[in-house]
């Protein structure tokens, strides 16, 4: 991606952490029908369903990220042994699906999440970011929370509000959402985020270790 193909346009980033799940073809539909580009973050705890959705998001377009192969915080915050030990099972899970590791991840409750110094000290997250980067990796956090999971099923109408609300002072917008089963009221509300943004004057794009040289 060129900087000058570009240079003033609002750019938004679709965000779907915690898939594959059985909405994700909903998801990819709803994007197709749109014909905007999306990014997912996702797990490895699914069954072999799950798996094959990987393969769709890339078949689609859509760009690929690692979140974490169980999600589960007090193990995988728990040491960077333990955190590196998830992060190999998520990426060998990928690889054996889609024939490559993702460059890009995003951790699970953000680079600046409190529940890691819990369960393994205060200096763990700065240690697990340098071990993330040391293996190539682009980390990505957000600055637009959809809100989806403030309770077990948001209504999709505040969804839609609280993204637009966000959205409309910034220029860059990195949008996070879940691909979670429970998670149906997030896709329902996805066409008319897809179309307030564009109202707003953005454009979208995936996520890229190349997507900040020149967006930020
Ligand atoms: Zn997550």
């Amino acid at each position: 991606m060129e900087c000058t193909d570009h240079p003033k346009q609002k750019t938004a980033y679709l965000t779907f952490d915690d898939g594959p799940s059985e909405n994700t073809a909903k998801i990819l539909e709803i994007l197709d029908l749109y014909e905007v580009k999306a990014t997912f973050f996702v797990v490895g705890s699914g069954g072999e369903t799950e798996r094959d959705l990987y393969k769709q998001i890339v078949k689609r377009g859509h760009e690929i990220g690692l979140h974490s192969y169980t999600h589960d915080y007090a193990t995988m915050y728990s040491s960077v042994d333990l955190f590196i030990e998830d992060l190999e099972k998520l990426e060998k899970a990928v690889d054996e699906s889609i024939g490559f590791i993702p460059s890009i991840y995003r951790f699970p409750g953000g680079s600046a999440n409190q529940v890691s110094q819990k369960h393994g000290g205060s200096s763990l997250m700065a240690r697990l970011k340098k071990e993330i980067e040391k293996r190539g990796y682009l980390f990505f956090d957000w600055n637009v929370d959809s809100g989806d999971t403030k309770s077990y099923l948001v209504d999709f109408d505040q969804i839609i509000e609280t993204v637009l609300k966000s959205t409309i002072s910034k220029e860059n917008a990195i949008i996070l959402m879940h691909d979670a089963p429970v998670k149906t009221t997030t896709v329902q509300a996805l066409p008319e985020i897809i179309l307030g943004l564009k109202k707003q004057g953005f454009r979208f794009d995936i996520l890229t270790p190349d997507s900040f040289r020149c967006q930020f």
